[in-house]
């Protein structure tokens, strides 16, 4: 069995959390990528859940011995996907979903390019995007900013992904994300492509 990838990105604070737990009943079973990063939990973060916190001590111990299917530095700090709970996912034949940044996006194409889907998620605006970030009060001013100057040259990507969606309205939104992680399901067959074929032959 072979599992589909859904690879999302888009700037710190569009809504690529929100998104997911708004759609979550309608996208039926699927395996969330739990990230390890050197950045410092967020109030109400939970280690194992949101994020695996670790030193850059050990984040750079991981780069050493092979643990990441990808890595990238972002805003300063180290962001990676362990392989083998996506291997597991994987071979279980589930869908991934990931919540990553474009360098990490390039990676996981050009490793699984073939049983991966993409979604650039985006505000309508660079506004908009400032606004949501102070009002999600979890980051201070140099951070926030930070993440605008990131934001800017992560929109120059948007032509990478298989789709873009705007979260505008956030039922919208959550909507057309649901149809994109069907869509990824179905992209690669569950089934053995040569069992299927020789199959189909067999029934004449
Ligand atoms: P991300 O996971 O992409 O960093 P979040 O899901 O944490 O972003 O969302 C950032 C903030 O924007 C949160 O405070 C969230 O409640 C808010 N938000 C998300 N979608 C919308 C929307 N469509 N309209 C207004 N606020 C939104
Ligand atoms: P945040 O600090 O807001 O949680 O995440 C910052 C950025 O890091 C976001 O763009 C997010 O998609 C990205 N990110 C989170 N986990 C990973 C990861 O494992 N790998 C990569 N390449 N980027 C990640």
């Amino acid at each position: 069995m072979v599992g589909a990838v859904l690879v999302l990105s888009g700037p710190s604070g569009a809504g690529k959390s929100t998104i997911i737990s708004e759609a979550s009943a309608d996208i039926g079973e699927y395996y969330f990528s739990i990230s390890t990063t050197t950045r410092l939990p967020r109030e109400g973060e939970v280690h194992g859940k949101d994020y695996y916190f670790v030193s850059k001590e050990e984040f750079e111990e991981g780069i050493k011995s092979g643990t990441f299917l990808e890595y990238a530095k972002v805003h300063d700090n180290y962001y990676g996907t362990s392989l083998e709970p996506v291997h597991d996912a994987l071979s279980l034949g589930k869908l991934v979903i990931f919540d990553i940044d474009i360098q990490g996006h390039r990676l996981v194409r050009a490793k699984l390019g073939d049983i991966t889907t993409s979604a650039f998620i985006t505000p309508p605006t660079l506004i908009e995007l400032e606004t949501r970030l102070r009002n999600r009060l979890s980051d201070n001013e140099e951070v926030i900013q930070r993440r605008l100057e990131n934001a800017k040259s992560e929109i120059l990507a948007v032509g990478e992904y298989d789709f873009a969606i705007i979260n505008d309205h956030i039922s919208r939104a959550a909507r057309e994300f649901s149809i994109v992680a069907n869509a990824a399901r179905l992209k690669h067959s569950q089934i053995d492509e040569a069992t299927f074929i020789k199959n189909w032959l067999a029934s004449e």
